[in-house]
């Protein structure tokens, strides 16, 4: 054989390009997004630049990977690159400093989310079966004698929903953007605040050092800046309290294909440069599709 596997092949020298297809086609090829990021959503940094440019098209129908005993078996797609015109193209850049790679431009999650009916939906078809994966993880990582617990993005209240069930003596408080979702919660008898993690003052609804424990579940990804969020986050938790969050992992661990309704992937650089920030310290880390961490704070 002539060639080997190993063998590492040498960068190629790109030769320059004279044109930008994308800004020459736009009608054929659009740009997926609206809001264009100046630096890494993770950490600041302003040296980010594109990594990968991908074709999209919704499939719309219910669609699923086939390869029995392959890792990836049974995954979900709702969407790949097709021949056809126009197609979105969705970019996503790459931080120089901690490795994140995050769509840019971006969608405005946030429009969207204030009115976002979908989760009661999935509540009301669905109920609380998909979240019984995530509320084990968590019941699993409550310190002892835990007895108030904050899911910050919490949805419809799924996870709170089965932990009242699980264990009734709990103090329970829900965080959401989504009005229809705490005016749903608030029905049920959940505690639960209409929140901008972003943008408030956290201490205003939740007194700092009080909570033992929080969960902040596929969220990473959809709020402006994460380590902000994770910064008030921690500062609610008492001194051993514990904090547990997901967020898409790249790396040499995953099969998953790349989503682009997931806009921030983080490999294991991000993590610990994100842990770095924070006033805890890591509990445990697992990554089972993606990032599962529980820090505890010092
Ligand atoms: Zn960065």
């Amino acid at each position: 054989m002539f060639w080997s596997r190993k063998r590492v092949m040498a960068p190629v020298d790109i030769a320059p390009k004279l044109f930008d297809p994308l800004e020459a086609f736009p009608q054929k090829f659009p740009v997926a997004g609206t809001v264009a990021l100046d630096r890494c959503p993770v950490c600041d940094s302003r040296e980010i630049g594109c990594v990968w440019q991908l074709p999209q098209s919704r499939l719309g129908a219910p669609t699923y990977l086939n390869s029995p005993g392959a890792p990836f078996h049974d995954f979900y797609l709702d969407h790949l690159p097709l021949l056809k015109v126009p197609q979105q193209i969705f970019v996503f850049d790459m931080c120089r400093f901690c490795h994140s790679i995050f769509r840019n431009p971006k969608d405005d999650d946030h429009a969207g989310y204030q009115k976002d009916t979908s989760k009661v939906a999935a509540f009301k078809s669905q109920g609380t079966q998909p979240f019984a994966g995530v509320v084990n993880l968590c019941e699993r990582h409550f310190p002892r004698h835990t007895r108030t617990v904050v899911d910050a993005a919490c949805g419809a209240g799924q996870a709170l929903a089965l932990l009242r069930e699980r264990q009734p003596s709990l103090n329970l408080f829900g965080l959401e953007l989504s009005r229809p979702s705490v005016d749903f919660m608030q029905s049920m008898g959940l505690d639960a605040a209409t929140v901008d993690l972003d943008l408030d003052d956290l201490d205003a609804v939740i007194p700092p050092d009080s909570v033992d424990f929080i969960i902040f579940y596929e969220a990473f990804e959809h709020v402006r800046k994460p380590v902000t969020v994770l910064k008030k986050l921690t500062r609610l938790l008492r001194h051993g309290g514990r904090l547990h969050f997901s967020a898409q992992y790249y790396g040499p661990q995953s099969s998953l294909q790349i989503r682009v309704g997931e806009p921030i992937y983080i490999d294991k650089r991000g993590l610990d440069w994100v842990v770095s920030q924070l006033d805890a310290v890591v509990h445990k880390v697992a990554i089972n599709t993606k990032f599962r961490v529980t820090l505890e704070k010092r």
